[in-house]
């Protein structure tokens, strides 16, 4: 499938970063470098500090140097994104707090959203997966996800299914080895039947470090990226290895500059997916669709340790 992307641009290429381990200081060097190169991708963030243990570190709107940080990151044409209410897990009431927060610090709900490994994740760790290989993925990870997220739960105190279906377009489930997000996931954003509280969803590529990331965008890969005429939505974690001692990861920066002077659609997630909704229309997964990018993903996931 050929996608005719805007402006004459051959590609689309965009990164949907988790504020996983992300401190302010090493975060502006990865968006002032972004920002200059001509990217305008997605910055997710936690709406509130905590007031339990953290399960990760990382930075929170409730520093307000971060939140201003995130306004004129917006500002600049950055989308900012959703990755639950804080770095540990949430009651309904407090996801509700989180997302009147967010939506007073930008002025609107998110858009695009990814679950942090929190409770209140939503349709997340076996609820990715349908039938015999949603018991596979339990037998592979030995069941350590399992019993553990509940934010499609009703009756459950960190259900916000029915908030989410509000005020959130967009979840990422599904993350594969290749570039190409866009060929792994044709029909994305999809909405899928049995996840009815999301309204749709997307898939991404490998990036979840510095490694993984540089590996995924490699220059061949860009490369085909291009010839493909693809669509790569990267996931990361700007916080894992980007800025060490306050210095660049030199690899990622090459990457980066070398696809920067490529004639792509640099636009963020939200951006992106409206966009290929316009051309899908409404897309409702069809099951036998969804079993196979659910078996690719499984494999990569058990082979290859894809997140
Ligand atoms: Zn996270």
């Amino acid at each position: 499938m050929k996608i005719d992307w805007p402006e004459g641009k051959k590609f689309a290429f965009t990164i949907f970063d988790d504020p996983d381990s992300q401190r302010l200081a090493d975060g502006r060097k990865v968006y002032a470098l972004l920002a200059d190169l001509g990217f305008r991708t997605t910055k997710a963030v936690w709406p509130l500090g905590p007031v339990r243990e953290p399960n990760s570190p990382g930075d929170t709107c409730a520093d307000p140097l971060y939140r201003e940080d995130a306004i004129a990151l917006q500002e600049l044409g950055f989308e900012i994104g959703y990755h639950n209410a804080t770095l540990h897990s949430s009651t309904r009431a407090e996801t509700i707090q989180a997302l009147d927060a967010f939506r007073q610090y930008f002025g609107h709900d998110p858009v695009s959203m990814a679950n942090h490994y929190n409770e209140e994740a939503i349709y997340w760790g076996p609820a990715r997966l349908s039938g015999t290989r949603r018991a596979i993925y339990n037998a592979v990870t030995l069941g350590r996800t399992r019993n553990r997220h509940f934010g499609h739960v009703e009756g459950h105190p960190s259900f916000w299914g029915d908030i989410c279906r509000e005020r959130i377009r967009y979840c990422r489930n599904f993350v594969f080895a290749d570039i190409n997000t866009l060929a792994e996931c044709p029909g994305m954003p999809y909405h899928d039947r049995d996840r009815p509280y999301v309204n749709a969803w997307y898939a991404a590529s490998e990036g979840s470090n510095v490694a993984r990331f540089t590996c995924t965008v490699a220059e061949a890969h860009q490369d085909r990226l291009e010839s493909e005429g693809g669509a790569c939505i990267m996931y990361t974690h700007f916080g894992h290895g980007y800025v060490e001692n306050g210095e660049m990861n030199s690899r990622f920066r090459h990457l980066m500059t070398r696809l920067s002077r490529k004639n792509g659609w640099f636009v963020p997630v939200g951006t992106l997916l409206d966009y290929l909704r316009e051309k899908h229309g409404d897309g409702e997964i069809t099951r036998a669709d969804r079993a196979r990018i659910e078996r690719r993903w499984l494999w990569e996931k058990v082979f290859r340790g894809t997140s």
